[in-house]
């Protein structure tokens, strides 16, 4: 059994720039600091990239790019480099897993089973998936031959969150870089560490200069600079509804670049009077609020319950609740961890009070002080009952562990009640009736919707929301359409003569 906290005090971090294959410092020698969520101390001073470094790492990825080296470069060679990065993520799983836990607050033990073989798998899967899916031949007249390809868009800018910083990157990188692009990631000021050992990793597994660069920063500054820079050809983000609007500003005062956006959600978990085992939907309705401490996009943070069946599901609810044990992120048996941010918690506590002014019954709520880590950022499971959907409580982000739940009755009313949203990520519905299930589930507007079941995911589909939860999609092949651009290639073959 490894000492994490004792591993977490040897690390000896990537902390620079990563641009045109190699760190450096800011050009203005900034940095800040990136916190250790679970007991509030500093971890290491990264560079903070300014608009100089942005308009650098942007020259570099287009330079790649045109070279040819990536992308023009035989996909079985791409194919050969993203299987070998997605191996060297494994061979380092250890390390990675410690860099994302100790930076983000998750707990140890799903940074090494959840974050990095997921976001491994999604390299792998994007570079073996290369060679097996083929382009169009269009239905021309018998005079002509037409090809309808797929080509790289150019330079990418992918900006992440801290919520989950290694799965959510390699959502974007993994089909951009396999599909030819060259990117420019930057990662949450929160989380940048792994973001940084990953560009490590690629360019130990060949990947050419230039073509994956990882520019830290704070998000108006190096995040505002790549969403203006004339040269990015595409933007991909993942995020707040507020900073995603801005980059919809950011492309219409440049260059026009594309804009793909995945944004928040309060998705609805509907439970009907006749759903068939409450104690497992309290499991799936409390781990889908709590894993992460309930910092996850798609997380179940509504429960629409029937009048006929609350009282038996909370109860449960709040059992699987204590049950989880909530601690240090180091320590391999926590299966709660922290908040990433001091920020963060107090808007998460401020909720606490605004449940309380909107009436609802707050069990939890307190913020956790664990004996040696009394400054960490922890939050105990919390549950607002009796929520009125259109308070704040029922229609802002928390981002936190806290569930609201409101009763409806009948499956009319808890649709009405959870599609009442301004996002539409996520939602499930929990019913014995295959009708039933298929009727609400066509109803429910939402990118992704689980019957009898939530949070069961993988790269095979995409994700991404309705409304105002964006308009991208993350994952699945259908990926490969959102990094490339089609190319008619269209040729005469005369009247059929020989
Ligand atoms: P955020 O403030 O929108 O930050 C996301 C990224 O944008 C970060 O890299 C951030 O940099 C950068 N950024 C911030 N302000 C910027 C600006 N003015 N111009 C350009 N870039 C800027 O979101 P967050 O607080 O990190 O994450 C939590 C939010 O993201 C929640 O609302 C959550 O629901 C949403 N989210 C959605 C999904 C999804 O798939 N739909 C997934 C995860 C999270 P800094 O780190 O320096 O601020
Ligand atoms: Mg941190």
């Amino acid at each position: 059994m490894t000492d994490w906290i004792a591993a977490a005090a040897a690390l000896t971090p990537q902390t620079g720039l990563f641009i045109d294959g190699a760190f450096r410092p800011a050009a203005d020698g900034a940095s800040f600091e990136t916190i250790a969520p679970r007991d509030g101390s500093v971890i290491a001073e990264i560079s903070s990239g300014g608009e100089a470094d942005v308009d650098a790492a942007v020259r570099a990825a287009a330079r790649a790019f045109e070279s040819g080296v990536w992308s023009r470069a035989d996909r079985r060679e791409r194919q050969r480099v993203l299987v070998r990065l997605a191996d060297l993520m494994l061979e380092n799983l250890d390390e990675l897993a410690l860099l994302e836990a100790h930076d983000s607050g998750h707990p140890i033990s799903d940074a090494r089973n959840v974050d990095v073989p997921t976001a491994a798998r999604v390299f792998r899967w994007y570079a073996e998936a290369l060679d097996k899916v083929s382009d169009e031949v269009a239905p021309t007249p018998e005079n002509a031959l037409a090809l309808v390809t797929r080509e790289p868009l150019g330079v990418v800018g992918a900006v992440v969150p801290w919520n989950y910083p290694l799965i959510i990157s390699s959502w974007k990188l993994a089909p951009a870089l396999a599909t030819g692009n060259s990117v420019v990631l930057k990662p949450a000021e929160l989380t940048s560490l792994s973001a940084l050992k990953l560009a490590e990793l690629a360019a130990e597994a060949g990947l050419p200069d230039g073509v994956l660069n990882v520019v830290p920063g704070l998000g108006r500054v190096a995040g505002q600079a790549l969403g203006r820079h004339p040269l990015v050809d595409k933007v991909t983000f993942t995020g707040s509804p507020a900073v995603g609007r801005g980059f919809l500003t950011y492309a219409g005062e440049s260059n026009g670049k594309q804009v793909a956006l995945e944004l928040g959600g309060k998705s609805p978990q509907l439970v009907l009077a006749d759903a068939p085992d409450l104690a497992a939907a309290a499991s799936a309705i409390a781990w889908g609020i709590f894993y992460n401490a309930g910092q996850t996009c798609h997380g179940g943070s509504r429960l629409i319950v029937d009048e006929r069946v609350h009282d038996a599901l909370l109860e449960e609810v709040v059992k699987v609740g204590r049950s989880l044990v909530q601690g240090d992120p180091l320590d391999a048996a926590t299966q709660l961890g922290t908040i990433a941010s001091a920020t963060q918690l107090d808007r998460v506590l401020g909720y606490v009070d605004v449940a309380r002014v909107e009436g609802a019954t707050v069990i939890g709520g307190r913020r956790v002080r664990p004996a040696g880590l009394e400054d960490g950022f922890y939050v105990e499971p919390t549950i607002f009952d009796g929520v009125d959907n259109a308070g704040r409580i029922g229609q802002e982000e928390i981002f936190g562990p806290a569930l609201a739940v409101t009763t409806v009755r009948g499956a009319e009313e808890g649709v009405r009640v959870a599609n009442d949203s301004a996002y539409g990520l996520a939602a499930s519905v929990w019913t014995g009736s295959v009708t039933t299930a298929h009727n609400v589930a066509k109803r429910l507007r939402a990118g992704t919707v689980w019957i009898n079941t939530f949070d069961v995911a993988d790269v095979i589909t995409p994700f991404g929301g309705f409304k105002q939860s964006g308009s991208g999609r993350d994952r699945s092949l259908h990926a490969f359409d959102a990094y490339t651009a089609l190319k008619t290639t269209w040729i005469d073959l005369g009247d059929g003569s020989l």
